[in-house]
C-alpha cells in the first residue's frame, strides 16, 4: 500500500511533525508531494519526497520547470507527472507527460504518473477509450518500470468532495492493469471517512491524496487505514 499526499500550491503541515506522527506505520509507504519551496525541508524530515512535476530536460532554458538531477541533488525521491491540475490548467499532453516520466525514472526517481477522465467524458461513455489513451502513452514511453506507479484520479472527483464509488474506482483500477502492470492508486476527495472502502478494493494498491494531506492527523488516519487493510 502507497499514500501519497499532494500539497498542491499550500504551504502544508509542518514535515519534522508529519514525520513524527507517520514514524513506525508499518504495512504502508508513505510520499509527500509538498511545493518545491518545501522539498529540502520533507527530505531533512526524513519523508519519502516527490515533486509535484519534473521536465525532462537535465537542464537548459525552460523558466519555471525543474530538472531530475536538480531534484536528484536535493535528495528528492520521485515526482508526479500528468496531475490533471497539469493537463487541464497548463496544457500537459499526454506525449509531454509520457517524456517527463520516462525522463525522471531513467534519472532514478520514482514516478507516480495520474490518469482520469472528466466528468463530460464520463458522460459521453469515453471513460475507458480516454484511459487507454493517457496510460498508453506512459506505458510505450516507460514500460512497466518498477518505479512508476499509476495514479488513477477522476478528474470529477478532485477537489470536489464527490468521490468515486469503490466500484467505479475498481473497475478503472482493474482496466489500467490490463494496459500497465504496476501498482495503481486512487485519488479524489480521499479522506479519513471514506479510505478504506476504497483501500479495500483488490485492484487499489494505495491513495492520492489532495485536500486532506494537509492536515497531519487526517493524511495520518488515511496512512493508517492503508496500513490495518493490507499489512
Ligand atoms: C489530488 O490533488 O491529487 C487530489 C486527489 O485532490 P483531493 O484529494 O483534494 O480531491
Amino acid at each position: 500500500m502507497i499514500v501519497a499526499g499532494n500539497w498542491k500550491m499550500f504551504a502544508g503541515p509542518d514535515p519534522r511533525a508529519l514525520a513524527e506522527e507517520l514514524a513506525g506505520l508499518g504495512g504502508v509507504e508513505t510520499i509527500v508531494c509538498p511545493p518545491y519551496t518545501a522539498l529540502a525541508a520533507c527530505v531533512a524530515a526524513g519523508l519519502t519526497t516527490y515533486a509535484q512535476n519534473v521536465h525532462w530536460a537535465d537542464e537548459g532554458a525552460y523558466t519555471g520547470e525543474i530538472s531530475p538531477p536538480l531534484l536528484l541533488a536535493l535528495g528528492v525521491h520521485g515526482s508526479l507527472v500528468g496531475h490533471s491540475e497539469r493537463r487541464h490548467h497548463f496544457g500537459e499532453t499526454d506525449e509531454g507527460v509520457a517524456r517527463r516520466a520516462s525522463a525522471a525514472l531513467a534519472a532514478g526517481l520514482g514516478v507516480i504518473a495520474c490518469v482520469g477522465e472528466t466528468q463530460e467524458e464520463r458522460d459521453e461513455g469515453a471513460t475507458e477509450t480516454v484511459l487507454r489513451i493517457q496510460v498508453d502513452a506512459i506505458r510505450d514511453a516507460c514500460g512497466a518500470n518498477e518505479r512508476l506507479v499509476v495514479a488513477y484520479e477522476p478528474v470529477w472527483a478532485i477537489g470536489t468532495g464527490r468521490t468515486a464509488t469503490p466500484e467505479t474506482a475498481q473497475e478503472a483500477h482493474a482496466l489500467i492493469k490490463t494496459l500497465l502492470d504496476r501498482p495503481v492508486l486512487y485519488g479524489g476527495s480521499v479522506k479519513p471517512e471514506n479510505a478504506a472502502e476504497l483501500l479495500e478494493q483488490p485492484d487499489v494498491d494505495g491513495a492520492l491524496v489532495g485536500g486532506a494531506s494537509l492536515d497531519v492527523d487526517s493524511f495520518a488516519s488515511i496512512c493508517e487505514a492503508a496500513a490495518r487493510i493490507r499489512s
